[in-house]
């Protein structure tokens, strides 16, 4: 933000609101973007620069998290205990830290952001036992549904101290499946499943923002071991490395488990059969000891039959790290066993193209379940008879490894910077899989005419808007396909080279870190060297939409000149098509510079050679909500 916000500063400063008329961007196109004003004292208090830099105060708490869980299919009921260590690495004295217990979501009268059936319910969370600097306390949350309740300490945490937790809990898992639940009577997807410490982080303090199972989470990086107890002849998949495989795998299952973490060729570590035989795991119950740290979750599948295969792929060329490609499902799920290829090359692709950052993590595990959805490490997706829709799903759920897990992204209130950059991964990946026009084709479909075919203000409420404000239909065209065409715009814009060091600039300086929507502006502001706050406030703050109109057409010099009408006020890339009396055609692409001096009306001149007869806009992706004035004759 070094060019443009200092600068407007300095003109309102000596009260002379309009640019110097050499400028050929008015003052208006470079204003200073809307900034709540909880962030603005994050600005002020310097947790956070205006460079786009995280600031000189800048601080994140974190914890450390010792988890034991044991799940006994087909019981239902899941127990665990766990010892945190919690740091608190603020200003502030804690008092009454805030802690999340997601899966009360299942519980009659907990807040939902849409109906749910019997299946869905349970009696959430029940916390047995709480134990605070090892001074046993009362849990006061009952039966509250919330999924955000209050711990009173005893003693407040201090700045720069840390705290002791110890919580004993269970909970029945839901018989219907979503983003955790049954897949089936003897296949778990755990998920959310203990009581952590909500994000107290530098701009709205404890993070109360209640699950509702629309708008998705916000974590802090932590340090986790986790024990999953399990009967005999279950494998569990998991976040994190498997530190025991010696101790839970027969010999054979072993062996070709290790070779799979440097074989290129899908190996299949367990068969159906070999499952069926119970041939798999060691004979006893067993316990499977995972670890990870800094991340922001653990996940886990457990199953008696789910068929597990493996491979890797090398994600980083400069070490030649390998990450592991799992995949565990339904035998009888026919798209997954593709799954492994699917996966390799998405972690290739993203590592080696967009966003170009090799994979951060050790593996990516796709279960088989029903939810196409992201944890660290995992992914839970639905099986499907078309398997380029398979793959589709898999490259979203896999880019998600860096929006949000990897940026530590607020994906409950600023969704777009989550799924907005899957989103925009899928789409390039996607280009490259199926070719530009049919990848185009299905964004469109899926992604774009939700939106700009439905003219309800709900759908043009801006991007910034807090996704935990937004309605379940606001909220999908605001989270996923409106800023994944600001992003794929900005890279039009900027062009590829330019829009990467931005993309990286940005990563590099908030990975493992929490990002605001205000650190991404200002990072690309700051990176590129250009103020682009003309093009972030049309597309993040503003209730525009895309609809663009040919104005006029006139001959101009050797070419024609063409002025373009932005009804809807998003500045967009476009082609313009020269229609030649003579029967031939040719594109001229504009980038959304056009734009920037004003957003409401452009006059290009295209160089033209031939007569032309008629002159046509194509905006591609980002979709025209009223194309019956993108044609004109001179
Ligand atoms: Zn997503």
């Amino acid at each position: 933000m070094r060019i443009g916000f200092l600068a407007v500063v300095a003109l309102s400063a000596i009260g002379c609101a309009p640019a110097p008329s050499t400028s050929p961007v008015p003052a208006s196109a470079v204003a200073p973007l809307y900034m709540p004003r909880d962030i603005r004292a994050a600005y002020r208090k310097g947790t956070r620069s205006p460079d786009g830099r995280p600031g000189p105060n800048y601080w994140q708490n974190r914890g450390r998290y010792n988890i034991s869980i044991t799940a006994l299919p087909p019981d239902r009921t899941i127990r665990g205990s766990e010892d945190i260590v919690y740091f608190n690495n603020s200003p502030d004295t804690l008092r009454n830290p805030v802690i999340k217990l997601l899966l009360n979501v299942h519980r009659p009268g907990a807040t939902r952001g849409g109906g749910s059936p019997a299946e869905y319910l349970t009696t959430g969370v029940h916390i047995d036992t709480v134990i605070v600097n090892r001074q046993p306390v009362q849990w006061t949350g009952g039966d509250n549904p919330s999924t955000s309740q209050r711990l009173r300490l005893p003693a407040p945490l201090l700045p720069h101290d840390s705290l002791r937790l110890t919580f004993k809990w269970h909970y029945d898992i839901s018989r219907q499946s979503g983003r955790e639940g049954m897949l089936d009577s003897t296949t778990y997807y755990l998920a959310y499943f203990y009581p952590r410490l909500a994000v107290f982080d530098d701009y709205a303090g404890w993070d109360t923002i209640e699950f509702t199972d629309v708008q998705e989470f916000y974590s802090d990086f932590n340090d986790y071991d986790v024990a999953v107890t399990v009967p005999a002849n279950y494998v569990v998949w998991g976040t994190g490395t498997l530190l025991n495989p010696d101790e839970v795998l027969r010999p054979a299952i072993l062996q070709r488990y290790t070779q799979s973490l440097t074989s290129d060729q899908v190996i299949n570590v367990a068969s159906r059969a070999e499952m069926a035989a119970k041939s798999v795991t060691k004979p006893a119950r067993n316990t499977w000891r995972f670890r990870a740290t800094n991340i922001p979750d653990m996940t886990f599948n457990l199953s008696d039959h789910y068929v597990w295969d493996a491979a890797s792929v090398v994600v980083d060329d400069a070490t030649q790290r390998r990450a592991s490609v799992q995949a565990s499902y339904s035998d009888a799920a026919a798209d997954f066993h593709n799954m492994i290829r699917y996966g390799r090359h998405a972690l290739d692709w993203l590592s080696h193209n967009w966003p170009g950052v090799p994979y951060p993590y050790e593996k990516s595990t796709i279960v088989h379940g029903f939810a196409g959805m992201e944890y660290p490490m995992m992914v839970n997706d639905e099986s499907y008879p078309d398997t380029v829709f398979s793959r589709f799903v898999a490259e979203h759920e896999i880019a998600h490894t860096y929006f949000p897990f990897y940026m530590g992204i607020n994906e409950s209130r600023y969704a777009f910077m989550d799924e907005g950059w899957a989103t925009t991964f899928e789409y390039l990946i996607g280009s490259v899989d199926l070719g530009k026009e049919r990848a185009g084709e299905a964004f469109k479909q899926f992604r774009v005419n939700g939106w700009i075919g439905n003219p309800s203000s709900l759908e043009d409420l801006p991007i910034i808007t807090p996704a935990d404000a937004l309605s379940p239909s606001a909220y999908g065209d605001n989270a996923y396909g409106k800023p994944a065409l600001a992003y794929l715009a900005l890279k039009d814009l900027l062009g590829d080279a330019s829009f990467r060091t931005g993309l990286h600039a940005f990563m590099d300086r908030w990975h493992g870190k929490h990002p605001i929507p205000w650190d991404m502006f200002n990072t690309f502001n700051d990176a590129t060297g250009q103020n682009l706050n003309w093009f972030w406030n049309p597309w993040f703050f503003s209730n525009g939409y895309i609809d663009v109109g040919i104005g006029g057409v006139s001959k101009s010099g050797d070419g024609y000149n063409v002025v373009i009408d932005n009804i809807g006020g998003m500045p967009i890339p476009l082609d313009i098509e020269a229609r030649y009396a003579d029967g031939t055609n040719q594109l001229f692409h504009q980038t959304p510079a056009i734009w920037r001096s004003d957003l409401r009306r452009a006059s290009v001149t295209i160089p033209a050679r031939k007569t032309i007869q008629s002159v046509g806009l194509q905006t591609g992706i980002w979709m025209d909500a009223d194309s019956t004035n993108n044609r004109r004759s001179p």
